[in-house]
């Protein structure tokens, strides 16, 4: 019984030791820390969007009163115009906050379509992408051929 069972232990060692191809995905996690130069530019940013939108609604607030209806009209268009400014910066806020619970997750840096490593001049230029440069112009070639 006993000599079977160490018999056993020694016929599966070598095949315990084989999977030395597998460690990419421990590479990764190891360096954990190789985006924080991103990270603090994407909190840096998404302070900056954040103390603007702040900024827009104080200052829209303040001229609520109109003397003329033309005056009224261009307020109203810029008002418009900053809603859309806002909904802009509240969709980046929103990527920018996926962008760092990946990094939390330790899954940011990974194109979500072919799975590779986003090369880091990628990231850095363009932060919150989800895709590397290749997915991503075979997305706008799909999106192209769509409409
Ligand atoms: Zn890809």
């Amino acid at each position: 019984m006993k000599a079977s069972s160490s018999a056993k232990r020694i016929a599966s060692a070598p095949a315990a030791t084989q999977p030395v191809a597998r460690t990419r995905r421990t590479t990764i996690a190891a360096v954990e820390g190789k985006y924080d130069a991103i990270r603090r530019d994407l909190e840096q940013q998404r302070r900056t969007i954040l103390n603007e939108v702040v900024e827009g609604l104080t200052s829209s607030n303040s001229q609520e009163t109109f003397p003329d209806v033309s005056d009224q009209a261009s307020a109203e268009a810029e008002q418009h115009f900053s809603m859309r400014i806002r909904e802009r910066e509240q969709r980046l806020v929103k990527k920018i906050d996926e962008a760092l619970a990946r990094m939390d997750q330790n899954i940011y840096g990974i194109c979500e379509r072919c799975e590779e490593e986003i090369p880091y001049p990628r990231l850095k230029a363009r932060p919150v992408t989800t895709l590397c440069i290749d997915c991503k112009t075979l997305e706008e070639q799909e999106e192209k051929s769509r409409r």
